[in-house]
Protein backbone atom coordinates (compact mmCIF):
# COMPACT_ATOMS: atom_id res chain seq x y z
CA UNK A 1 0.00 0.00 0.00
CA UNK A 2 1.04 3.27 -1.02
CA UNK A 3 -0.22 6.09 1.07
CA UNK A 4 0.36 10.24 -0.22
CA UNK A 5 -1.29 13.49 1.95
CA UNK A 6 -2.63 16.15 0.20
CA UNK A 7 -4.56 19.48 0.87
CA UNK A 8 -8.62 18.59 0.92
CA UNK A 9 -9.65 20.73 -1.78
CA UNK A 10 -13.40 18.90 -2.04
CA UNK A 11 -14.43 16.59 0.99
CA UNK A 12 -16.38 12.85 0.48
CA UNK A 13 -14.75 9.62 0.03
CA UNK A 14 -14.00 8.00 -3.33
CA UNK A 15 -12.75 4.26 -4.67
CA UNK A 16 -11.18 3.75 -8.16
CA UNK A 17 -8.90 2.42 -10.33
CA UNK A 18 -6.20 5.08 -10.95
CA UNK A 19 -5.41 6.79 -14.01
CA UNK A 20 -2.32 9.16 -14.39
CA UNK A 21 -2.76 12.18 -16.99
CA UNK A 22 0.38 12.57 -18.51
CA UNK A 23 1.01 16.12 -20.14
CA UNK A 24 2.42 16.13 -23.72
CA UNK A 25 5.72 16.81 -23.43
CA UNK A 26 7.26 20.54 -24.63
CA UNK A 27 9.99 19.24 -25.73
CA UNK A 28 9.71 17.58 -28.34
CA UNK A 29 12.56 15.07 -29.16
CA UNK A 30 14.81 16.13 -32.46
CA UNK A 31 15.19 14.42 -35.20
CA UNK A 32 18.26 11.26 -35.70
CA UNK A 33 19.11 12.57 -38.23
CA UNK A 34 18.22 10.16 -40.59
CA UNK A 35 15.04 11.04 -42.46
CA UNK A 36 14.34 7.47 -43.14
CA UNK A 37 14.61 6.26 -39.60
CA UNK A 38 12.06 9.47 -38.99
CA UNK A 39 9.71 8.04 -41.35
CA UNK A 40 9.86 4.38 -40.07
CA UNK A 41 9.44 5.79 -36.79
CA UNK A 42 6.11 7.74 -37.60
CA UNK A 43 4.72 4.39 -39.39
CA UNK A 44 5.08 2.20 -37.18
CA UNK A 45 3.62 5.05 -34.35
CA UNK A 46 0.69 5.38 -37.16
CA UNK A 47 0.20 1.64 -37.03
CA UNK A 48 -0.18 1.86 -32.89
CA UNK A 49 -2.25 4.36 -33.14
CA UNK A 50 -4.45 2.78 -35.38
CA UNK A 51 -4.10 -0.40 -33.15
CA UNK A 52 -5.25 1.66 -30.15
CA UNK A 53 -8.19 3.50 -32.02
CA UNK A 54 -9.60 0.03 -33.43
CA UNK A 55 -9.40 -1.17 -29.69
CA UNK A 56 -11.13 2.38 -28.18
CA UNK A 57 -13.94 1.81 -31.42
CA UNK A 58 -14.62 -1.90 -30.47
CA UNK A 59 -15.12 -0.79 -26.68
CA UNK A 60 -16.95 2.75 -27.25
CA UNK A 61 -19.19 0.99 -29.64
CA UNK A 62 -20.16 -1.81 -27.20
CA UNK A 63 -19.88 0.32 -24.27
CA UNK A 64 -21.36 3.47 -25.07
CA UNK A 65 -22.99 3.80 -28.64
CA UNK A 66 -22.48 4.12 -32.16
CA UNK A 67 -22.54 7.91 -32.39
CA UNK A 68 -20.05 8.36 -30.14
CA UNK A 69 -17.57 5.24 -31.54
CA UNK A 70 -18.03 7.17 -34.68
CA UNK A 71 -16.11 9.79 -33.32
CA UNK A 72 -13.43 7.41 -33.29
CA UNK A 73 -13.70 6.04 -36.29
CA UNK A 74 -13.48 9.69 -37.94
CA UNK A 75 -10.35 9.96 -35.94
CA UNK A 76 -8.52 6.57 -37.73
CA UNK A 77 -9.74 7.75 -41.20
CA UNK A 78 -7.64 11.33 -40.49
CA UNK A 79 -4.66 8.59 -39.63
CA UNK A 80 -4.98 7.15 -43.22
CA UNK A 81 -5.64 10.75 -45.06
CA UNK A 82 -3.12 11.09 -47.78
CA UNK A 83 -2.91 15.09 -47.39
CA UNK A 84 -2.39 14.76 -43.71
CA UNK A 85 0.39 11.60 -44.04
CA UNK A 86 2.19 13.74 -47.20
CA UNK A 87 2.53 17.44 -44.90
CA UNK A 88 4.23 14.65 -42.05
CA UNK A 89 6.31 13.25 -44.40
CA UNK A 90 7.19 16.40 -46.18
CA UNK A 91 8.43 17.84 -42.60
CA UNK A 92 10.16 14.53 -42.32
CA UNK A 93 12.62 15.39 -45.23
CA UNK A 94 12.72 18.81 -44.71
CA UNK A 95 14.57 17.65 -40.75
CA UNK A 96 11.69 17.55 -38.74
CA UNK A 97 11.61 14.73 -36.14
CA UNK A 98 8.76 11.92 -36.43
CA UNK A 99 7.66 13.97 -33.37
CA UNK A 100 7.78 17.45 -34.38
CA UNK A 101 6.06 16.25 -37.83
CA UNK A 102 2.96 14.67 -36.22
CA UNK A 103 3.03 17.96 -33.65
CA UNK A 104 3.11 20.37 -36.56
CA UNK A 105 0.97 18.73 -38.94
CA UNK A 106 -1.72 18.77 -35.91
CA UNK A 107 -1.55 22.12 -35.58
CA UNK A 108 -1.54 22.93 -39.01
CA UNK A 109 -4.56 20.93 -40.15
CA UNK A 110 -6.23 21.61 -36.95
CA UNK A 111 -6.16 25.39 -37.61
CA UNK A 112 -7.34 24.66 -41.52
CA UNK A 113 -10.72 22.98 -40.16
CA UNK A 114 -10.93 25.85 -37.59
CA UNK A 115 -10.91 28.45 -40.59
CA UNK A 116 -14.17 26.06 -42.43
CA UNK A 117 -17.74 27.65 -42.03
CA UNK A 118 -19.17 24.14 -42.56
CA UNK A 119 -19.98 23.49 -38.90
CA UNK A 120 -19.33 19.86 -39.26
CA UNK A 121 -15.48 20.10 -40.21
CA UNK A 122 -14.78 23.00 -37.70
CA UNK A 123 -15.34 20.62 -35.16
CA UNK A 124 -13.04 18.37 -36.66
CA UNK A 125 -10.18 20.20 -35.34
CA UNK A 126 -10.23 18.75 -32.37
CA UNK A 127 -10.40 15.34 -33.66
CA UNK A 128 -6.93 16.06 -35.64
CA UNK A 129 -5.48 17.58 -33.10
CA UNK A 130 -6.50 14.70 -30.30
CA UNK A 131 -5.03 11.88 -33.04
CA UNK A 132 -1.83 14.09 -34.00
CA UNK A 133 -1.55 14.10 -29.77
CA UNK A 134 -2.06 10.55 -30.03
CA UNK A 135 0.88 10.01 -32.58
CA UNK A 136 3.20 12.42 -30.40
CA UNK A 137 2.22 10.61 -26.96
CA UNK A 138 3.59 7.54 -28.49
CA UNK A 139 6.69 8.93 -30.60
CA UNK A 140 7.56 9.56 -27.34
CA UNK A 141 7.10 6.85 -25.29
CA UNK A 142 3.92 8.25 -23.07
CA UNK A 143 0.60 7.05 -22.96
CA UNK A 144 -2.36 9.26 -23.56
CA UNK A 145 -3.62 10.46 -20.28
CA UNK A 146 -7.05 11.65 -21.40
CA UNK A 147 -8.72 8.52 -22.46
CA UNK A 148 -10.58 6.85 -19.03
CA UNK A 149 -12.71 3.84 -19.78
CA UNK A 150 -13.78 3.34 -16.80
CA UNK A 151 -15.04 5.32 -13.95
CA UNK A 152 -11.68 6.08 -11.53
CA UNK A 153 -9.51 8.62 -9.70
CA UNK A 154 -7.63 11.05 -11.88
CA UNK A 155 -4.14 11.59 -10.90
CA UNK A 156 -1.86 14.54 -12.15
CA UNK A 157 1.13 16.52 -11.94
CA UNK A 158 -1.44 19.35 -12.01
CA UNK A 159 -4.11 20.46 -14.01
CA UNK A 160 -5.15 23.84 -16.10
CA UNK A 161 -8.47 24.88 -16.43
CA UNK A 162 -8.54 24.14 -20.04
CA UNK A 163 -7.33 20.38 -19.52
CA UNK A 164 -9.95 19.51 -16.72
CA UNK A 165 -13.18 20.91 -19.42
CA UNK A 166 -11.92 18.53 -21.76
CA UNK A 167 -11.77 15.68 -19.73
CA UNK A 168 -14.84 12.93 -19.26
CA UNK A 169 -16.19 14.43 -16.16
CA UNK A 170 -18.82 11.68 -15.91
CA UNK A 171 -15.92 9.49 -15.59
CA UNK A 172 -14.00 11.21 -13.02
CA UNK A 173 -14.32 9.93 -9.36
CA UNK A 174 -11.99 12.62 -7.83
CA UNK A 175 -9.17 14.18 -8.58
CA UNK A 176 -5.48 14.20 -6.89
CA UNK A 177 -2.88 16.55 -8.20
CA UNK A 178 1.10 16.33 -6.69
CA UNK A 179 0.40 20.65 -7.33
CA UNK A 180 -2.43 23.06 -7.37
CA UNK A 181 -3.20 25.32 -5.10
CA UNK A 182 -7.38 24.68 -3.56
CA UNK A 183 -8.29 28.52 -4.59
CA UNK A 184 -8.06 27.61 -8.55
CA UNK A 185 -10.50 27.27 -10.93
CA UNK A 186 -9.72 23.27 -11.48
CA UNK A 187 -10.21 23.14 -7.62
CA UNK A 188 -13.59 24.73 -7.92
CA UNK A 189 -14.32 22.21 -11.19
CA UNK A 190 -14.17 19.23 -8.51
CA UNK A 191 -16.57 20.97 -6.15
CA UNK A 192 -18.94 21.94 -9.16
CA UNK A 193 -18.81 18.20 -9.55
CA UNK A 194 -19.39 17.04 -6.20
CA UNK A 195 -16.11 14.85 -6.03
CA UNK A 196 -13.16 14.64 -3.54
CA UNK A 197 -10.35 16.31 -4.38
CA UNK A 198 -6.74 17.03 -3.50
CA UNK A 199 -4.28 19.09 -3.97
CA UNK A 200 -0.53 19.24 -3.40
CA UNK A 201 -0.48 15.95 -2.79
CA UNK A 202 3.10 14.39 -1.68
CA UNK A 203 2.60 11.18 -4.07
CA UNK A 204 5.36 9.52 -6.15
CA UNK A 205 3.46 9.61 -9.85
CA UNK A 206 6.67 7.38 -11.23
CA UNK A 207 5.88 4.65 -8.89
CA UNK A 208 3.61 1.67 -10.58
CA UNK A 209 0.23 3.40 -9.99
CA UNK A 210 -1.41 3.71 -13.04
CA UNK A 211 -4.55 0.97 -13.14
CA UNK A 212 -4.50 0.42 -9.32
CA UNK A 213 -7.03 0.19 -6.98
CA UNK A 214 -6.69 3.74 -5.25
CA UNK A 215 -8.77 5.74 -2.25
CA UNK A 216 -8.90 9.31 -1.64
CA UNK A 217 -9.95 10.38 1.73
CA UNK A 218 -10.93 14.16 1.04
CA UNK A 219 -12.24 14.87 4.33
CA UNK A 220 -8.97 14.13 5.89
CA UNK A 221 -6.36 15.16 2.80
CA UNK A 222 -4.87 11.19 2.07
CA UNK A 223 -4.91 8.57 -0.32
CA UNK A 224 -3.79 5.06 -0.42
CA UNK A 225 -2.78 3.04 -3.83
CA UNK A 226 -3.37 -0.58 -3.10
CA UNK A 227 -4.92 -0.36 0.32
CA UNK A 228 -4.59 -3.08 1.97
CA UNK A 229 -7.85 -4.74 3.33
CA UNK A 230 -7.85 -2.88 6.99
CA UNK A 231 -8.31 0.25 4.97
CA UNK A 232 -10.20 -0.41 2.83
CA UNK A 233 -13.14 -1.36 4.82
CA UNK A 234 -12.25 1.59 7.26
CA UNK A 235 -12.85 4.29 3.79
CA UNK A 236 -15.85 1.94 2.61
CA UNK A 237 -17.43 2.80 6.52
CA UNK A 238 -16.56 6.34 5.46
CA UNK A 239 -18.49 6.84 2.41
CA UNK A 240 -21.02 5.24 3.93
CA UNK A 241 -21.38 7.52 7.01
CA UNK A 242 -20.96 10.11 4.43
CA UNK A 243 -24.06 8.87 2.46
CA UNK A 244 -26.20 8.94 5.49
CA UNK A 245 -25.28 12.09 5.91
CA UNK A 246 -26.42 12.96 2.33
CA UNK A 247 -29.46 11.14 2.98
CA UNK A 248 -30.63 13.16 5.93
CA UNK A 249 -30.01 16.16 4.29
CA UNK A 250 -32.27 14.77 1.49
CA UNK A 251 -35.07 16.00 4.27
CA UNK A 252 -34.56 19.74 3.17
CA UNK A 253 -35.12 18.98 -0.35
CA UNK A 254 -37.46 20.99 -2.14
CA UNK A 255 -38.02 23.19 1.10
CA UNK A 256 -38.11 26.97 1.28
CA UNK A 257 -34.60 28.27 2.45
CA UNK A 258 -36.46 30.33 5.02
CA UNK A 259 -35.01 31.99 8.35
CA UNK A 260 -37.14 31.02 11.30
CA UNK A 261 -37.54 34.95 11.65
CA UNK A 262 -39.15 34.85 7.80
CA UNK A 263 -36.01 35.85 6.11
CA UNK A 264 -35.69 34.13 2.71
CA UNK A 265 -32.43 33.30 1.33
CA UNK A 266 -31.72 32.47 -2.18
CA UNK A 267 -29.68 28.91 -1.93
CA UNK A 268 -28.24 29.00 -6.09
CA UNK A 269 -25.88 27.02 -7.88
CA UNK A 270 -22.45 28.03 -9.29
CA UNK A 271 -21.74 26.08 -12.72
CA UNK A 272 -19.74 26.29 -15.50
CA UNK A 273 -21.22 24.93 -18.62
CA UNK A 274 -24.93 23.00 -19.80
CA UNK A 275 -23.46 20.45 -18.31
CA UNK A 276 -23.94 21.29 -15.00
CA UNK A 277 -27.61 21.68 -15.21
CA UNK A 278 -28.09 18.64 -14.07
CA UNK A 279 -25.71 18.67 -10.98
CA UNK A 280 -27.89 21.52 -9.87
CA UNK A 281 -30.58 20.26 -9.80
CA UNK A 282 -29.77 17.23 -8.33
CA UNK A 283 -28.33 19.67 -5.57
CA UNK A 284 -31.83 21.41 -5.63
CA UNK A 285 -30.15 24.73 -6.53
CA UNK A 286 -32.83 27.42 -6.23
CA UNK A 287 -31.37 29.00 -9.54
CA UNK A 288 -27.86 29.52 -10.60
CA UNK A 289 -25.92 32.37 -9.26
CA UNK A 290 -23.11 32.11 -11.54
CA UNK A 291 -22.46 30.82 -14.91
CA UNK A 292 -18.69 31.26 -15.03
CA UNK A 293 -19.05 31.87 -18.67
CA UNK A 294 -15.10 31.33 -19.99
CA UNK A 295 -15.46 27.50 -19.61
CA UNK A 296 -17.22 27.06 -22.76
CA UNK A 297 -14.56 28.96 -24.48
CA UNK A 298 -11.66 27.00 -22.83
CA UNK A 299 -10.37 23.63 -24.79
CA UNK A 300 -11.08 24.87 -27.92
CA UNK A 301 -8.99 25.77 -31.26
CA UNK A 302 -11.62 29.07 -31.58
CA UNK A 303 -13.86 31.06 -30.54
CA UNK A 304 -17.44 29.73 -29.59
CA UNK A 305 -19.72 31.50 -31.89
CA UNK A 306 -22.60 33.88 -31.48
CA UNK A 307 -25.27 30.74 -32.06
CA UNK A 308 -23.43 27.93 -30.21
CA UNK A 309 -23.07 30.55 -27.19
CA UNK A 310 -27.34 30.92 -27.57
CA UNK A 311 -27.87 27.34 -27.60
CA UNK A 312 -25.28 27.14 -24.63
CA UNK A 313 -27.59 29.76 -22.81
CA UNK A 314 -30.55 28.70 -23.82
CA UNK A 315 -30.16 25.55 -22.77
CA UNK A 316 -29.13 26.07 -19.44
CA UNK A 317 -32.07 28.71 -19.11
CA UNK A 318 -34.28 26.23 -19.63
CA UNK A 319 -32.76 23.69 -18.17
CA UNK A 320 -33.53 25.62 -15.04
CA UNK A 321 -37.38 25.91 -15.92
CA UNK A 322 -37.94 29.49 -14.56
CA UNK A 323 -35.35 29.36 -11.95
CA UNK A 324 -33.08 32.59 -12.20
CA UNK A 325 -29.56 32.32 -14.38
CA UNK A 326 -27.07 34.59 -13.77
CA UNK A 327 -24.61 34.73 -16.63
CA UNK A 328 -21.35 35.92 -15.99
CA UNK A 329 -19.74 37.61 -19.32
CA UNK A 330 -16.48 36.11 -20.13
CA UNK A 331 -13.63 36.17 -17.35
CA UNK A 332 -10.88 35.28 -19.57
CA UNK A 333 -7.24 35.73 -18.56
CA UNK A 334 -4.93 34.66 -15.43
CA UNK A 335 -5.35 30.70 -15.14
CA UNK A 336 -8.06 30.91 -17.54
CA UNK A 337 -5.98 30.98 -20.62
CA UNK A 338 -7.21 30.74 -24.55
CA UNK A 339 -4.50 30.92 -27.20
CA UNK A 340 -6.65 32.09 -29.95
CA UNK A 341 -7.18 35.62 -29.05
CA UNK A 342 -3.78 36.35 -29.25
CA UNK A 343 -3.34 37.94 -26.21
CA UNK A 344 0.20 38.41 -25.28
CA UNK A 345 1.81 36.77 -22.11
CA UNK A 346 1.93 38.77 -18.84
CA UNK A 347 4.46 39.29 -15.67
CA UNK A 348 1.30 39.88 -13.42
CA UNK A 349 -1.76 38.02 -15.05
CA UNK A 350 -3.99 38.26 -12.10
CA UNK A 351 -3.77 42.41 -12.49
CA UNK A 352 -3.64 42.34 -15.91
CA UNK A 353 -5.68 42.01 -19.05
CA UNK A 354 -8.32 40.56 -17.94
CA UNK A 355 -12.47 39.86 -17.62
CA UNK A 356 -14.36 42.62 -18.44
CA UNK A 357 -10.89 44.78 -19.50
CA UNK A 358 -10.69 42.57 -22.39
CA UNK A 359 -14.46 43.14 -23.31
CA UNK A 360 -14.44 46.33 -23.66
CA UNK A 361 -12.02 47.05 -25.71
CA UNK A 362 -13.04 43.74 -28.13
CA UNK A 363 -16.09 44.51 -29.50
CA UNK A 364 -15.69 41.42 -31.39
CA UNK A 365 -15.05 39.73 -28.81
CA UNK A 366 -18.17 41.03 -26.44
CA UNK A 367 -20.78 41.43 -29.00
CA UNK A 368 -21.19 37.98 -29.69
CA UNK A 369 -21.92 36.94 -26.04
CA UNK A 370 -23.95 39.42 -25.24
CA UNK A 371 -26.28 38.85 -27.78
CA UNK A 372 -26.33 35.66 -27.51
CA UNK A 373 -26.83 36.19 -23.77
CA UNK A 374 -30.26 38.81 -24.51
CA UNK A 375 -31.61 35.95 -27.44
CA UNK A 376 -31.12 33.65 -24.52
CA UNK A 377 -33.18 35.84 -22.17
CA UNK A 378 -36.28 35.10 -24.68
CA UNK A 379 -36.74 31.57 -22.74
CA UNK A 380 -36.57 32.36 -19.35
CA UNK A 381 -35.06 34.65 -16.63
CA UNK A 382 -31.57 35.96 -16.79
CA UNK A 383 -29.43 38.21 -14.95
CA UNK A 384 -26.35 39.40 -16.95
CA UNK A 385 -22.94 39.88 -14.58
CA UNK A 386 -19.94 41.82 -15.02
CA UNK A 387 -16.24 40.52 -13.83
CA UNK A 388 -13.78 42.41 -12.35
CA UNK A 389 -15.32 46.03 -12.00
CA UNK A 390 -13.32 48.93 -10.10
CA UNK A 391 -14.64 52.28 -11.59
CA UNK A 392 -18.22 53.32 -12.13
CA UNK A 393 -17.01 54.95 -15.70
CA UNK A 394 -17.03 51.06 -16.41
CA UNK A 395 -20.12 50.17 -15.27
CA UNK A 396 -21.65 53.08 -17.35
CA UNK A 397 -19.86 52.13 -20.03
CA UNK A 398 -21.44 48.31 -20.37
CA UNK A 399 -24.81 50.32 -19.19
CA UNK A 400 -24.42 51.83 -22.45
CA UNK A 401 -23.16 48.50 -24.67
CA UNK A 402 -26.19 46.70 -23.06
CA UNK A 403 -29.13 49.43 -24.71
CA UNK A 404 -26.89 49.37 -28.09
CA UNK A 405 -27.09 45.09 -28.36
CA UNK A 406 -30.78 45.12 -27.07
CA UNK A 407 -31.61 47.87 -29.76
CA UNK A 408 -29.93 46.53 -32.31
CA UNK A 409 -31.49 42.92 -31.72
CA UNK A 410 -34.73 44.11 -31.48
CA UNK A 411 -34.14 46.46 -34.80
CA UNK A 412 -33.32 42.97 -36.77
CA UNK A 413 -36.37 41.53 -35.64
CA UNK A 414 -34.32 38.84 -33.15
CA UNK A 415 -35.83 37.36 -30.44
CA UNK A 416 -34.46 38.52 -27.39
CA UNK A 417 -35.70 38.86 -23.45
CA UNK A 418 -34.44 41.32 -20.63
CA UNK A 419 -32.15 41.62 -18.06
CA UNK A 420 -30.79 42.46 -14.74
CA UNK A 421 -27.49 43.84 -14.63
CA UNK A 422 -25.00 43.59 -11.39
CA UNK A 423 -21.73 43.25 -10.76
CA UNK A 424 -18.99 40.73 -9.51
CA UNK A 425 -17.82 42.94 -5.98
CA UNK A 426 -14.10 41.28 -6.11
CA UNK A 427 -11.95 43.62 -6.11
CA UNK A 428 -10.97 46.38 -2.87
CA UNK A 429 -11.81 48.92 -5.48
CA UNK A 430 -14.75 47.91 -5.91
CA UNK A 431 -16.11 47.36 -2.38
CA UNK A 432 -15.36 50.60 -0.98
CA UNK A 433 -16.57 52.73 -3.65
CA UNK A 434 -19.52 49.97 -3.86
CA UNK A 435 -22.18 52.88 -2.18
CA UNK A 436 -21.82 54.60 -5.68
CA UNK A 437 -21.73 51.59 -7.48
CA UNK A 438 -25.20 50.27 -6.30
CA UNK A 439 -26.60 53.33 -7.18
CA UNK A 440 -26.43 52.16 -10.96
CA UNK A 441 -26.90 48.37 -11.23
CA UNK A 442 -29.43 45.71 -10.39
CA UNK A 443 -27.69 43.23 -7.71
CA UNK A 444 -23.92 42.97 -6.44
CA UNK A 445 -22.42 39.53 -6.45
CA UNK A 446 -19.20 39.36 -4.28
CA UNK A 447 -16.49 37.14 -5.80
CA UNK A 448 -14.72 36.55 -2.66
CA UNK A 449 -12.03 34.26 -4.20
CA UNK A 450 -10.47 37.06 -5.80
CA UNK A 451 -11.81 39.58 -3.57
CA UNK A 452 -8.90 37.54 -0.92
CA UNK A 453 -6.71 37.73 -3.32
CA UNK A 454 -6.52 40.99 -4.04
CA UNK A 455 -7.27 42.53 -0.23
CA UNK A 456 -4.36 40.21 1.11
CA UNK A 457 -2.40 40.62 -2.18
CA UNK A 458 -1.78 36.81 -2.25
CA UNK A 459 -1.89 34.65 -5.61
CA UNK A 460 -4.62 32.53 -5.19
CA UNK A 461 -2.86 30.16 -7.95
CA UNK A 462 -0.03 29.99 -5.70
CA UNK A 463 0.26 27.18 -3.72
CA UNK A 464 3.02 28.03 -1.41
CA UNK A 465 0.95 31.01 -0.24
CA UNK A 466 -2.12 28.70 0.86
CA UNK A 467 -1.60 28.98 4.07
CA UNK A 468 -2.18 32.81 4.35
CA UNK A 469 -4.96 33.45 1.96
CA UNK A 470 -7.41 33.57 4.63
CA UNK A 471 -10.86 34.37 3.45
CA UNK A 472 -11.85 34.77 7.35
CA UNK A 473 -9.46 37.59 7.04
CA UNK A 474 -11.23 40.88 9.35
CA UNK A 475 -10.58 42.96 6.06
CA UNK A 476 -12.32 40.73 3.98
CA UNK A 477 -15.00 40.51 6.18
CA UNK A 478 -15.08 43.87 6.75
CA UNK A 479 -15.54 44.82 2.72
CA UNK A 480 -18.00 42.14 2.82
CA UNK A 481 -20.27 44.21 5.69
CA UNK A 482 -19.63 47.48 3.45
CA UNK A 483 -21.08 45.45 0.31
CA UNK A 484 -24.05 44.48 1.86
CA UNK A 485 -24.80 47.76 3.88
CA UNK A 486 -24.08 49.56 0.41
CA UNK A 487 -26.97 47.50 -1.29
CA UNK A 488 -29.18 47.08 1.39
CA UNK A 489 -28.77 51.13 1.31
CA UNK A 490 -29.71 51.40 -2.55
CA UNK A 491 -32.30 48.94 -2.31
CA UNK A 492 -30.68 46.26 -4.03
CA UNK A 493 -30.46 42.63 -3.43
CA UNK A 494 -26.69 41.33 -3.21
CA UNK A 495 -25.27 37.80 -3.32
CA UNK A 496 -21.98 36.16 -2.63
CA UNK A 497 -20.78 33.45 -5.37
CA UNK A 498 -17.20 33.04 -4.22
CA UNK A 499 -16.24 29.77 -2.26
CA UNK A 500 -16.39 31.66 0.98
CA UNK A 501 -20.14 31.34 0.18
CA UNK A 502 -20.64 27.98 0.93
CA UNK A 503 -18.42 28.18 4.27
CA UNK A 504 -21.35 26.52 6.74
CA UNK A 505 -19.70 28.50 9.95
CA UNK A 506 -20.09 32.40 8.44
CA UNK A 507 -23.70 31.40 6.93
CA UNK A 508 -25.58 33.14 9.80
CA UNK A 509 -22.75 35.83 9.85
CA UNK A 510 -23.71 36.45 6.01
CA UNK A 511 -27.21 36.30 6.35
CA UNK A 512 -26.80 39.23 9.80
CA UNK A 513 -24.71 41.17 6.84
CA UNK A 514 -27.67 41.10 4.82
CA UNK A 515 -27.07 39.48 1.95
CA UNK A 516 -29.91 37.94 0.15
CA UNK A 517 -28.11 35.15 -2.12
CA UNK A 518 -25.67 32.79 -1.86
CA UNK A 519 -24.26 30.85 -4.72
CA UNK A 520 -22.38 27.80 -4.22
CA UNK A 521 -21.15 24.32 -5.60
CA UNK A 522 -24.69 22.64 -5.98
CA UNK A 523 -23.62 20.34 -3.65
CA UNK A 524 -23.63 22.36 -0.51
CA UNK A 525 -26.98 24.03 -1.42
CA UNK A 526 -28.80 21.24 1.33
CA UNK A 527 -26.14 21.60 3.55
CA UNK A 528 -26.53 25.26 4.01
CA UNK A 529 -30.46 25.06 3.49
CA UNK A 530 -30.22 23.19 6.81
CA UNK A 531 -28.42 26.34 8.69
CA UNK A 532 -30.66 28.77 7.27
CA UNK A 533 -33.54 26.93 8.15
CA UNK A 534 -32.63 26.37 11.78
CA UNK A 535 -31.37 29.95 12.07
CA UNK A 536 -32.31 32.58 14.29
CA UNK A 537 -30.29 35.47 13.32
CA UNK A 538 -31.60 38.90 11.36
CA UNK A 539 -29.73 41.54 9.36
CA UNK A 540 -28.46 44.40 11.70
C1 LIG B 1 -14.50 34.95 -7.32
O1 LIG B 1 -13.51 35.60 -7.66
O2 LIG B 1 -14.83 34.77 -6.14
C2 LIG B 1 -15.38 34.36 -8.34
C3 LIG B 1 -16.55 33.86 -8.02
O3 LIG B 1 -14.92 34.29 -9.62
P1 LIG B 1 -13.73 33.32 -10.09
O4 LIG B 1 -13.46 32.35 -8.99
O5 LIG B 1 -14.19 32.67 -11.32
O6 LIG B 1 -12.61 34.27 -10.32
MG1 LIG C 1 -13.23 36.20 -9.72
Amino acid sequence: MLKGTGRPAYSGIAIGRAYVYHKQQSELPASCGDAEKEQQKFDAAKETALEQLQELFQKTKEEIGEEQAMIIDVQMMMLDDLDYLESAADMIKGGASAAQAAHDTGDSFSAAFAAMDDEYMKARAVDVKDVSTRLVNILCGQQTGTIMDQPGILVAEDLTPSETVQLPKDKILAFVTRQGSSNSHTAILARIMNIPSLVQTQLDLDADIDGKLMVVDGFEGVCYVDPDEETLSLMREKQEKAAEYRRQLEAYRGKPSITKKGRKINLFANIGNPQDVKTALEGDAEGIGLLRSEFLYLGRETAPTEDELFAAYRSVVEGMQGRRVVIRTLDIGADKKVDYFGLDDEENPALGYRGIRICLEHDEIFRPQMRAIYRAAAYGPVSIMFPMITSLWEVRQIKAFCAKIREELIAEGMPCGEAELGIMIETPAAAVVSHDLAKEVDFFSVGTNDLTQYTLAIDRQNAKLDRFYDSHHPAVLALLAMIAKSAREAGIWCGICGELGADATLTEEFIKMGYDELSVSPGRVLELRKIVCESEVEPQ
